[in-house]
Order: structure tokens, then sequence, then C-alpha cells
């Protein structure tokens, strides 16, 4: 049975359940388990829609001696892109010789990880993985591919797990689409 709900008047209903994200988070925390084995991650969690995400692969994916530091970037303006990536919080830490896996909740235009990738290159880290909850390939505007999806979805806005809508829902346990 499917939930309905509103947000700020606008219908949603769930899509993907607690218990498939789930499934999916243990899934993307072996594999990178697996590609990373004998190696410390450095995770750049995207502030502020993949905390729940980020929260749960990496307690899922287990690493001794994993660090995890924050970064912030807004693009979305209500339920549309606006295009314009602003990054408010930056990274201080120095990355060099590190093995960095970016968490993001959802690529959409990939205007966001384009920018992100190419910033971190610059510091010259061992390597960059991109790890992210959701991908819309349909909405590319840059062809961005991630190295780790948890979720192949439609052009549509959804909220939930970390996602918002203008800073709502993000406390929501499943996904909901908007229809
Ligand atoms: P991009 O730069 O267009 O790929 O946008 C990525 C950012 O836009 C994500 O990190 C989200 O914060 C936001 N975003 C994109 N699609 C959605 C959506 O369907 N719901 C909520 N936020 C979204
Ligand atoms: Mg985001």
């Amino acid at each position: 049975m499917k939930k309905r709900i509103k947000i700020d008047g606008l219908p949603f209903e769930t899509f993907i359940s607690e218990e498939e994200i789930k499934r999916e988070v243990r899934r993307v925390a072996d594999e990178l388990r697996n590609d990373l084995e004998g190696k410390s991650p450095f995770f750049v969690c995207v502030l502020n829609g993949a905390f729940i995400f980020a929260a749960d692969l990496i307690r899922e994916a287990g690493f001794n001696d994993s660090v995890i530091t924050f970064v912030r970037y807004k693009s979305y303006d209500g339920t549309s892109s606006t295009g314009n990536v602003k990054q408010l919080v930056g990274l201080n830490e120095d990355i060099e010789g590190k093995d960095i896996v970016i968490i993001e909740d959802i690529v959409d235009t990939g205007i966001t990880a384009n920018l992100m990738v190419n910033d971190l290159k610059k510091r010259n880290p061992a390597s960059i993985r991109f790890v992210t909850l959701l991908h819309k390939p349909e909405s590319s505007k840059t062809g961005f591919k991630p190295d780790y999806v948890a979720f192949t979805i439609p052009p549509k806005f959804i909220v939930g797990y970390g996602l918002d809508l203008d800073g709502k829902a993000r406390n929501l346990k499943d996904i909901y689409i908007n229809v």
C-alpha cells in the first residue's frame, strides 16, 4: 500500500521503502569495502542532503580507520535546480595522497558533482570515488557518471531519507516521489 502525504501543498507518495534503502545501502557498503580493502578512506559527505545516507553507509562499511568530513553545496530552490551551484562550506583538510570517497544524496544535472570532483582533483588525492544514493541519468547536463549508485530513478522530484523540499521532509524514513 502506497502512503500519500502533502508537503507545502504538493502531493507525494512512497517510492522507495525503508527496507529497500537498507538493502541497497548494504550492497554499496559491501562494494566499497571490497574496492578499498587495505586502504583508509577519507569520506566527504555533501551537506545537507547526504547526512542520513552517509551516517548509514559509513557504519555499514565498517572501516576501522576511515575519516569523515563535510562540505556544503547548494543548487536547488524549491523543486528545481537553479543550475547555479554555490559552495557554502569547503574542505579545510589536506587530502594529498588520500583515498577520497564523496558521498552525495542525488546526482541530477551532475553540475554539483562535476564541480566538486574537479575541485578535489586539484588537491592531489591518491584516488576519488563518487557514491550517490540516487541518480537521475535522464536529467544529466554534464554526462557525469557516479562510481556507485544505490538507486537509478526517473527525472522526478523526490524527498525523504535526507532529501528535502525547501528544508522539509529530510526526516522521512522512506523516499517519496512527487505525483
Ligand atoms: P545537480 O547539481 O543538479 O546534480 O544537483 C544535485 C543537488 O540538487 C543534490 O545534491 C540535491 O541537493 C538537489 N536535488 C536534485 N534533485 C533533487 C530531488 O529530486 N529532491 C531533492 N533534492 C534534489
Ligand atoms: Mg545535495
